[in-house]
């Protein structure tokens, strides 16, 4: 085999493994990475990512109020921005909100500049709504590989990732029951579940919340935001 082949084959594999390691939910090359908790106590985080949306803010609100727990949202900038009093109240209810970057665009192969301009602004929105707390970052699609982690050690953020995702493991049309069938037999006690409600198709996710919560407590768990649950790590 020639030495170009080689080398072709060579680069093709780091290739593919650099890929892969940047969407691992447990790995990043430099800072802080959560993905779930160590601890023997029965609690868990309830994460939403994306929007928030005009269309779907106040139905999950109210689910929560309903159920009588604290969730925590990554929010995306741009959708703060058009969605301003959504972001308040969300951030009024007394849930945790997060930063999942301003364009939810992919951070793999973006320079440093890009993603600090990403971050930067969506922090100041969140700010700006009237949030107090630590602010963490949950990066778009889970990627992350080399600019984003970098950055993110240097300002000393954290990234929030999760352990119990449903909806990539399940049919696009599982129904509410399979979705929380899922995120009951896998949460263990420190756990971090990933949801999406903040769009119409998601309809099913948005169903699975009261079943989710209602099963998980009848087995002692309690829901804590994504701050209560490091706070609690053994
Ligand atoms: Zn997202």
């Amino acid at each position: 085999m020639s030495k170009i082949i080689k080398l072709s084959a060579l680069v093709l594999i780091i290739f593919i493994a650099l890929w892969q390691l940047s969407k691992n939910e447990k790995f990043q090359f430099f800072g802080n990475l959560i993905d779930r908790v160590e601890t023997t106590e029965k609690v868990v985080a309830l994460t939403f990512d994306d929007g928030p949306t005009r269309l779907k803010t106040k139905e999950i609100l109210q689910i929560l109020d309903e159920s009588e727990i604290k969730a925590t949202f990554y929010l995306v900038g741009k959708a703060i921005e058009e969605n301003i009093q959504e972001t308040k109240n969300i951030i009024d209810k007394g849930h945790e909100v997060g930063n999942h970057s301003y364009t939810h665009q992919r951070m793999v192969l973006k320079s440093y500049n890009f993603v600090a301009d990403e971050l930067e602004k969506t922090n100041e929105l969140i700010t700006e709504a009237g949030y107090k707390g630590e602010i963490h970052f949950r990066p778009p699609y889970g990627k992350k590989l080399f600019s984003l982690p970098y950055y993110l050690n240097n300002n000393n953020i954290t990234t929030v990732t999760w352990d119990v995702e449903p909806e990539t493991y399940l049919d696009k049309n599982a129904s509410a029951s399979d979705i929380s069938d899922y995120v009951v037999q896998n949460t263990k006690p420190g756990s971090i579940i990933l949801l999406h409600v903040m769009f119409k198709s998601r309809g099913n996710s948005m169903a699975a919340v009261p079943l989710i919560v209602q099963q998980l407590k009848d087995k002692g768990y309690r829901f804590v935001t994504v701050s209560e649950l490091i706070g609690s790590s053994a």
